[in-house]
Formats: C-alpha cells, sequence, structure tokens
C-alpha cells in the first residue's frame, strides 16, 4: 500500500469558516461571501486543539504566551473570523483553557469602525485567552476594506497585545499604501494607476516573495505574470509542501490541508493519529496519490485518464497547473474525496 507521511505539526491555521466579507482577488482559499455560512463545530474545535497543544507543548515551552511570526503558533482564520464575534471569543475562551500556546486570530479588519469597537473587543479576546493578532494588508483586501479600519486596528492592538504579540501581514504593503496615500478603499485598477504614478513597478505592486502565485490569484491577476506551458512545469515536484510540518491547515469541515494548498484534504482531522503515524493510504486517492509523485504524474493521470486539455496560453506557476487540473477533477469529474472542499474550486 503507498502511503504519504506528513510530519507532526509544529503549527497552524483553524480556518473557522471559508466565509469572508469580500472576495480577494490573490485569496488562497478562496473565500468569499457566497461561501455557505458555515462555522466550525465546537466538538471538531475542541479535537483539533487538543491535538495540537499535545504536539506542541515540547516546542513552545516559556514562549507560549508569544507570537514569534507568521509561521509559528496557532492562528484562528478564515474567511473573516470577526464575521462570528461571539464563537470566535467562546472558541479562544476554550483553545486558551486547553493550554494551546501562542494563539493569534488574522482578520481583515472589517469591523474596525470605531476606536471603541476595536479596543472592547481585542480586550474582551485578550480576556478570553488570545495572546495576538495578525492585521492584513494588502492591494487587494483594500478593495473592500477601509484603510482607515486598518490602521485603526494596528494602533490599538500595539496597545492592547504589545508590539511583539502585534503583526501586520505585510508591513511592506502597509508601508507602500501609506505610501501612496490610500484613503479609504479602492479598487485594484485604481491602486494600479496611484501606486505607478509614484513610480511603483508592476512588481513591487505584486510583491512576489508576499504574494504567492497560488489561489484565486491564478484566475484573476494572472494576466499580469509570465506564462510558460505546462511542459516547463513537469519536472517539479511537491513533497515537501503536501508534508511538511509548519503552517499546515485544519478547515471548518475537518479537512487537514498541506501548507497553503488550499483543496487538497490529507484526510479527516479527526484521525490525525491514523494519518501521522501510518500515512495517508493513497490507493483511494488517485489525484494524491499523483501528487505525491510529482507534477508529471498529476499531469498524465489528469489527461490520460480523464480528458484534461492542458490552456494554450500556459499557467504562470506550478500551482496554477496543479489547480486547474484539480479544479477540472473536481468540478467535470468528480467523486475525489482528497479534493476538498469541493465549494473551494467552485468560488476560486
Ligand atoms: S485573503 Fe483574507 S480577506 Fe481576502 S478573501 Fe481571503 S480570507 Fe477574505
Ligand atoms: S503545486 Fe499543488 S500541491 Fe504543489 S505546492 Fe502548489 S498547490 Fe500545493
Amino acid at each position: 500500500m503507498k502511503v504519504l507521511k506528513p510530519k507532526r505539526p509544529i503549527s497552524a491555521g483553524i480556518i473557522l469558516s471559508y466565509r469572508c466579507t469580500g472576495e480577494c482577488k490573490h485569496c488562497m482559499y478562496a473565500c468569499s461571501p457566497r461561501w455557505e455560512n458555515l462555522w466550525m463545530d465546537r466538538d471538531l474545535f475542541r479535537f483539533a486543539v487538543e491535538k495540537l497543544a499535545s504536539f506542541s507543548s515540547q516546542l513552545y515551552r516559556g514562549v507560549g504566551d508569544r507570537i514569534l511570526g507568521v509561521n509559528y503558533g496557532f492562528h484562528l482564520t478564515g474567511g473573516e473570523p470577526f464575521i462570528n464575534f461571539p464563537l470566535l471569543v467562546s472558541y479562544v475562551e476554550l483553545a486558551s483553557k486547553i493550554g494551546l500556546p501562542s494563539i493569534f486570530v488574522e482578520t481583515n479588519c472589517f469591523w474596525c469602525i470605531s476606536d471603541e469597537i476595536v479596543r472592547n473587543r481585542l480586550m474582551m479576546l485578550k480576556e478570553s485567552g488570545l495572546h495576538g493578532i495578525l492585521v492584513s494588508v494588502n492591494p487587494f483586501m483594500l478593495e473592500h476594506v477601509d484603510f482607515g479600519n486598518v490602521k485603526r486596528c494596528v494602533k490599538i492592538a500595539l496597545d492592547v497585545f504589545g508590539y511583539r504579540n502585534t503583526m501586520v501581514y505585510h508591513p511592506y504593503f502597509y508601508r507602500q499604501a501609506e505610501e501612496i496615500g490610500v484613503q479609504g478603499k479602492l479598487s485594484f485598477e485604481e491602486y494600479l494607476r496611484v501606486a505607478s504614478a509614484k513610480n511603483y513597478t508592476i512588481t513591487e505592486i505584486l510583491n512576489p516573495s508576499i504574494i504567492l502565485p497560488m489561489g484565486r490569484l491564478c484566475y484573476k491577476l494572472s494576466r499580469f505574470y509570465g506564462k510558460r506551458g505546462f511542459k516547463s512545469y513537469l519536472g517539479e515536484r511537491c513533497l515537501d509542501e503536501l508534508t511538511r510540518p509548519w503552517h499546515i491547515h485544519i478547515d471548518c469541515y475537518g479537512n487537514y490541508i498541506p501548507g497553503y494548498c488550499g483543496g487538497i484534504s490529507l484526510g479527516d482531522v479527526r484521525r490525525i493519529d491514523e494519518i501521522l503515524e501510518e500515512g495517508v493510504n493513497l490507493s483511494d486517492k488517485p489525484v494524491l496519490e499523483a501528487l505525491s509523485g510529482g507534477i508529471h504524474e498529476l499531469y498524465k493521470l489528469s489527461v490520460e485518464g480523464y480528458g484534461y486539455k492542458p490552456i494554450d496560453e500556459g499557467y504562470i506557476s506550478k500551482c496554477h497547473l496543479c489547480l486547474d487540473i484539480r479544479r477540472y477533477l473536481a468540478l467535470e469529474v468528480g467523486g475525489f474525496k482528497e479534493l476538498q472542499p469541493v465549494e473551494l474550486y467552485k468560488y476560486i
């Protein structure tokens, strides 16, 4: 029996819901207001947190209430977790009681409409056991969130959680938005116009060290990227990404998602002990089996087995090719248990 052996997670994001207040053009998890209003069930949350806490207790000893970075610790995320604030508070309380170290929440700040609201909510979360916050800022969320909200959140979070436990992702874009004088919300076309007038190049606006060429970006922003035919990606492999121990995700349906690979499930997290000890059984997961052999195997399976036709204009990255094949398999063929949640492929 062929198996894939993921490493025991040392940091993770818990996707409480895929529902978001906006639909960023670069979202890796295809979040959107169009998703069903489904939130992680409390028993599943408790189970996931107990497991993650037990895996990480040694590693975070002595630094449990400090946020060390985006790829360390455990973040509650979405979608947008503040859409369901009562649930967020109660889950933070539960995670804190269980002893999960380095807990932070990620937000797009849609809710930060007054100083009073921000301070009250952040204080409430801190008192419930939250250690810190990650504030998102980039040109795409500014299409649907006022930059003033972001600034307000950062200012008050610094006061509530301190410098060490307040992260902005990414400070590069925060500075860029300030420098080009963003006020309120603005469309990406407008952002491009204003930033170009301040001599920012497209590469500086889509900073490739921060904005990864995967997820919805492959469809919504591909015009800004160079493309290559499928053949140039066939030598690529993904074993590291599929098995890495850092920044894995667990979603509201219970999917164990490797790294940033939205739409791929290694299995139900309720069976995480089996997944980690015995490995993921690939015999009933042909797409994952092919991917674990490399992009060439995924390509071969999709073309020879299921009639996938490559895009004439080419792909911006290996993840674009991978996602396009998976989207075809999930939506046009169907029945692959490793391609979950299927809605992600609809909303990409
Ligand atoms: S990137 Fe963040 S703010 Fe944007 S759609 Fe995705 S979850 Fe929502
Ligand atoms: S090519 Fe696919 S499996 Fe590999 S890192 Fe990208 S999304 Fe993940």
